[in-house]
């Protein structure tokens, strides 16, 4: 499970000036005939031996070279039961950043000045991460889903009925004071306490969904009493009894979460070519929508999942640029070659303060179709001048 207080952290790290971060992805899933006996770890050595350049300097070889030892002793020692592994390692800080995954991730090892944070993210979106409330009228249990995997954070009754506290290292943020000892409505009481605990763990984990399950009326109820921002983030309710499995409460709600991601994606597209057509607060294709980030302005990025680009960036201003072929457009400064300017692209948006919203199936096939990127601005469009 990935807190939100580490991802910010991952995606505040700045840019080193030379290259000392290593990222790395591995497939480690005992299904596939690969990874069998370990193979995995020969993958890894043949990946890491390939991002070796000849161009590189005494310095660059050296610095690669402690990466590469630090990756491969971490997987040495991994004990197996994952299914993907993902590692940040900077050399320039000796930082240390290492998940085992319940997900299959692609195979991919970068090197360079930044953390490769796209496939995480969209690993994060793909499997999506929410919460999950069973409540009926007087006891209520909580998870989180994080890629794949759900754990059961709390169950809590209501006021005057008999309590079990199930907790898993979350107790600091589960304090009983806040209990209302005064109660005389129980279930009002109760489910006023449910939307206080269901707020904050919303700033703990990744929720950035959130599903209510239970008997309809508790559910509509719980909805009605979570502010806006909350309420908008109930992607539907399911009918589940009060002792369903976890394993139960987690297929159900995944189902659930596919159907709405795929519908939110498709009307996503469609509000952004509206909203681009008419000059709204937002730039639709590659050009303009760097444009607009390189004067700061984001808000939400989409993008269809497969698409790519490359560009450049200022070696002056570290504007991103289209074209890698002509001076900035920002300040004429000289232009360096970029080869995945996606992910670039998205991790400015993040370290902007905006969001990033990967689309599959239907609705990254109509963004495709408008130039696989665009976004929402926070500010109103200035016209930009395109020479
Ligand atoms: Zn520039």
């Amino acid at each position: 499970m990935i807190l939100q207080a580490e991802l910010q952290s991952l995606i505040a790290r700045k840019d080193r000036l030379e290259s000392s971060v290593l990222s790395v992805y591995l497939n480690v899933n005992q299904t596939e005939e690969a990874n069998l006996n370990r193979g995995f770890e020969t993958n890894l050595h043949s990946m890491l031996n390939e991002l070796r350049d000849p161009a590189w300097s005494e310095r660059d070889v050296e610095t690669f070279n402690r990466a590469a030892d630090r990756c491969l002793e971490q997987i040495r020692s991994y004990k197996g039961g994952a299914k993907g592994i993902v590692m940040f390692l900077d050399q320039a800080d000796d930082f240390a950043w290492i998940r085992e995954l319940n997900v299959t991730v692609r195979n991919s090892l970068s090197w360079g000045v930044s953390l490769h944070i796209h496939p995480l993210m969209e690993l994060l979106r793909r499997f999506h991460n929410f919460g999950v409330v069973l409540s009926d009228h007087v006891h209520t249990r909580t998870f989180a889903v994080s890629l794949g995997e759900i754990r059961e954070l709390k169950e809590f009754r209501a006021e005057g009925t008999t309590r079990k506290t199930r907790t898993t290292g979350t107790d600091q943020i589960w304090s009983d004071s806040r209990f209302d000892r005064r109660a005389s409505n129980h279930v009002h009481q109760h489910l006023k306490h449910v939307v206080e605990v269901i707020e904050q763990l919303s700033k703990t984990y990744v929720f950035e969904h959130l599903v209510l399950a239970g008997p309809h009326e508790v559910a509509t109820e719980i909805q009605r009493l979570l502010p806006q921002r909350l309420a908008s983030s109930v992607v539907g309710l399911l009918a589940l009894p009060f002792e369903a499995k976890p394993q139960t409460i987690l297929e159900s709600s995944l189902r659930l979460m596919d159907e709405s991601t795929e519908a939110a994606g498709i009307e996503l597209v469609e509000e952004l070519i509206t909203a681009a057509s008419k000059n709204r607060k937002a730039s639709l294709g590659m050009d303009r929508t760097l444009d607009a980030l390189n004067q700061k302005d984001a808000w939400q990025l989409l993008y269809s999942v497969g698409f790519k680009a490359d560009g450049g960036e200022c070696t002056e201003c570290s504007a991103l640029l289209p074209v890698a072929d002509e001076p900035c457009r920002q300040c004429r400064g000289e232009v360096r070659p970029v080869d995945d300017l996606i992910e670039r692209t998205v991790a400015l948006v993040l370290r902007l303060g905006g969001t990033v919203e990967p689309l599959r199936g239907k609705a990254a096939e109509s963004l495709l179709e408008v130039g696989g990127i665009g976004l929402f601005l926070r500010f109103a469009t200035t016209e930009v001048i395109v020479s």
